[in-house]
């Protein structure tokens, strides 16, 4: 792993993201090196050789918030990044800019796959509207670990538990959801007691996340090869439109808060 310090003028964007106003990223890079990683393009905008998931750029600021646009606004920490990835807890990039920003008023939510948010609680209990969001697509972690490189899934989802337990609103983000690998209604049956909302995000491929991915299926569900190729090479959207319908319906029948 390579970690490079970087100085930064700022830690906040603008956001492009549906109904995300500003985005917070802590850091460059992913220590969880994810197979189907949405964020690689910050490999090529950061200027880094080394594979996604083997560089990380620490953003160290001096740059003290006197005030940020708040009024309804969102704030969406991180977004191409885990925030709480095992080098903070060295760093505490994320804490200082947590403890900055908690003074203001809006609408913040923390994404991570990490345990290391439970540090930050004492904090993350002082801002009015936060929400935290933790990421799994299966309960098998055999399958988790060829994927990602960091955090079980039982201590993910401990982590939402004392979230919960503490009255953080909790959201399960099953993301990205495998085709056919993917059991939605065994993840809900076994977090429903602390998970406040669910959210899925299909999995989507490009570039080398697409060959990779790819290939992993190819190796190890050789069955599901060709549904793949279908979604994957082919375009075909038909097993999304009808997860979709599938999905809405399970929600809807258990009373379940969800988004799509
Ligand atoms: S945790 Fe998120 S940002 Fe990090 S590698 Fe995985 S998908 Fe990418």
């Amino acid at each position: 792993m390579k970690i490079k310090e970087i100085n930064v003028n700022r830690f906040i964007a603008k956001s492009n993201i549906e109904g995300i106003d500003f985005v917070v990223n802590s850091y460059v890079g992913c220590p969880n090196g994810c197979m189907f990683c949405y964020a690689t393009f910050m490999k090529n905008l950061s200027s880094h050789d080394e594979e996604w998931g083997e560089f990380l750029d620490v953003k160290i600021t001096g740059y003290k918030l006197r005030s940020v646009s708040v009024r309804n606004k969102t704030y969406l920490m991180s977004s191409t990044t885990d925030c709480y990835n095992k080098y903070e807890e060295q760093y505490m990039i994320t804490r200082n800019i947590l403890s900055q920003l908690v003074k203001f008023d809006f609408n913040l939510i923390i994404a991570t796959r990490n345990k290391l948010i439970l540090r930050d609680l004492d904090l993350i209990k002082e801002f009015k509207n936060v929400k935290v969001v933790m990421s799994i697509n299966t309960l098998d972690d055999n399958l988790r670990e060829c994927l990602e490189k960091e955090s079980p899934i039982s201590e993910r989802l401990d982590t939402l538990k004392e979230l919960k337990k503490n009255k953080i609103y909790t959201i399960l983000n099953i993301s990205p959801f495998l085709p056919y690998l993917t059991d939605y209604k065994k993840i809900i049956e076994k977090t429903k007691d602390f998970a406040c909302e669910y959210h899925f995000e299909f999995l989507k491929l490009r570039d080398d996340a697409r060959r990779k991915v790819l290939k992993f299926i190819n190796d190890n569900y050789k069955d599901l090869y060709l549904d793949y190729a279908k979604i994957y090479l082919l375009n075909d959207n038909t097993y999304f439109d009808n997860l979709k319908i599938e999905i809405e319906e399970y929600c809807l029948n258990n009373n379940i808060k969800y988004k799509i």
